[in-house]
C-alpha cells in the first residue's frame, strides 16, 4: 500500500512530534488528523482534522479510524485496547507489538538481549525480597525504575547503598520494576533509523546528546566520537529495525562506557527530540522519513548535508531567550505553539549549522550558540 497525495494520516498524540511530522506529511500532499485529549494541542494547529478525546475512548476512537487511511502515534502510552481497536480497522504503523516492547522495559530488555544486543545489566523486582536479591547481585550504585509510563527520568530512583531500596521500592508503581547496574558513561548517543513497507532500511548519524535536569539540553550530530564507535551504533539501530520488522520511524538511545562499548538504554517507535536537527541539516527529515514510511512510499537515503548543535527550549528561562534567538544570525528557530512556558516543558529548539566536519570541539559548543 502506498497512500496517495489527499489520503489521511492518523496521528495519535498532539505534541510537537505530532505537529513536525504533519507539517512534514502537508508537504508530501498529506492530510493530518490528530487523535489527542487536550484542545489546541500543538499538532492539532497545523492539522486538517483533529478529534479530542481521551485514549480510552472507543467509540471516539472507531470514528477516528474511520477517517483515516493509516494511524501513526508520537505518543507512546496509549492502552493495548486503544491499539488493538484502531489496529482491527486500519494499518497502524509501526505495529501495536513493538509499541507493546517499546511500552515495557522489561520486554524491551529481554527483546533486546535476545537480539544479541547488550544493555546495562538488569533485573526484574516483583517485590522487596526481589530488590533485596537484585542489588545483591547487580552491586551498587544502581538505577530502579517503573517498568511502564517513565519519560525524562520519572519513574526512577538512584540507589546508593543499601538504606535508599526500601525508600526508593515505596516510592515507584506500578509494579514490576527493574533494577539497571549504574552505567558509568562517557557519553550518551542516539540513532534514528527507519524502514519502509519494502523493508529498506536507512539510519541517520549517530548523534551525541547531552542532559539537563533529566531533559534533553543538547543534540551534536555526529557525535564528537570515534567513526568506527558510530558506524557500530548505526548497525546496531538497523539490526533493532529488521528484528522488529518495523514499518516506521525508532529512535535508539544508547551508552558510550568508558571503554567504547555500546550499551541500549531504550528504543522509542517514533520521531524522537535527538532527531530534531535532522529537519535543518538533511534533505529529507526524521518526520518526513517517519511519514514516508507509514505512507508506504520509498526512503531515500538518510543523508546529511551539514554538522549540527540543536539546543532545545524548555520553561520559561529559555523561552526568555526567544526574542535574542530570533535576532541572532544562524539560529534556525522552532517554536511549538505552547502558549504556556511551565517550568520543565518542552516549548521549541533550535538549530546551528556547520558545514560537514567542522562542528566545535567538546569546549566549544557553548561559544557556538551564543545568542546576540
Ligand atoms: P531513561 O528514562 O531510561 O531514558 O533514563 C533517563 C536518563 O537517566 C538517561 O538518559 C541517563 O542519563 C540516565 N540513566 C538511565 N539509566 C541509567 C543507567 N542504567 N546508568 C546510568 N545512567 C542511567
Amino acid at each position: 500500500m502506498s497512500l496517495a497525495p489527499g489520503a489521511v494520516i492518523g496521528i495519535i498524540g498532539g505534541g510537537q512530534l505530532g505537529r513536525m511530522s504533519a507539517m512534514a506529511a502537508a508537504r508530501l500532499g498529506y492530510r493530518v488528523h490528530i487523535f489527542c485529549p487536550e484542545a489546541d494541542a500543538p499538532a492539532a494547529q497545523v492539522a486538517a482534522a483533529c478529534t479530542v478525546a481521551p485514549y480510552s475512548d472507543h467509540a471516539a476512537l472507531a470514528r477516528f479510524a474511520g477517517a483515516v487511511d493509516v494511524v501513526t502515534f508520537e505518543f507512546e502510552n496509549i492502552p493495548t485496547e486503544s491499539l488493538a481497536l484502531l489496529a482491527s480497522r486500519r494499518p497502524v504503523r509501526p505495529s501495536p507489538e513493538i509499541l507493546a516492547i517499546s511500552q515495557d522495559r522489561l520486554r524491551e530488555k529481554r527483546f533486546l538481549n535476545d537480539c544479541g544486543i547488550a544493555t546495562a545489566p538488569w533485573r526484574a523486582v516483583e517485590d522487596a525480597d526481589g530488590l533485596a536479591r537484585a542489588v545483591a547481585e547487580l552491586g551498587l550504585p544502581a538505577v530502579l525504575k517503573t517498568t511502564r509510563l517513565g519519560y525524562d527520568g520519572k519513574g526512577q530512583a538512584m540507589l546508593r547503598d543499601p538504606g535508599d531500596a526500601g525508600i526508593a521500592f515505596a516510592a515507584l508503581a506500578p509494579r514490576p520494576l527493574v533494577l539497571e547496574g549504574l552505567v558509568d558513561f562517557a557519553a550518551e548517543i542516539s540513532v534514528m533509523v527507519a524502514r519502509g513497507a519494502d523493508g529498506a532500511v536507512v539510519a541517520y548519524d549517530a548523534v551525541e546528546n547531552r542532559h539537563k535536569h533529566h531533559i534533553l539540553d543538547l543534540t551534536l550530530a555526529p557525535a564528537p566520537l570515534p567513526v568506527e564507535l558510530l558506524s557500530e551504533a548505526g548497525a546496531m539501530a538497523r539490526h533493532i529495525a529488521e528484528k522488529l520488522e518495523l514499518v516506521g520511524l525508532l529512535g535508539v538511545e544508547m551508552f558510550v562506557t568508558e571503554i567504547d562499548t555500546l550499551l541500549v538504554n531504550e528504543i522509542a517507535p517514533r520521531p524522537h527530540n535527538s532527531g530534531h536537527w535532522t529537519l535543518d541539516a538533511c534533505p529529507v527529515s526524521q518526520f518526513e522519513m517517519q511519514i514516508r514510511a507509514v505512507a508506504g512510499l520509498p526512503l531515500p537515503p538518510a543523508t546529511r548535508h551539514a554538522d549540527a548543535v540543536m539546543k532545545n527550549l524548555v520553561g520559561p528561562e529559555d523561552m526568555a531567550l526567544w526574542p535574542r534567538i530570533l535576532a541572532t544570525p544562524g539560529l534556525i528557530a522552532h517554536h511549538y505553539g505552547k502558549d504556556e512556558a511551565r517550568v520543565g516543558r518542552k516549548m521549541g529548539h533550535f538549530t546551528r549549522l556547520f558545514p560537514r566536519g567542522a562542528l566545535p570541539g567538546a569546549f566549544g559548543i557553548e561559544d557556538a550558540l551564543r545568542l546576540r
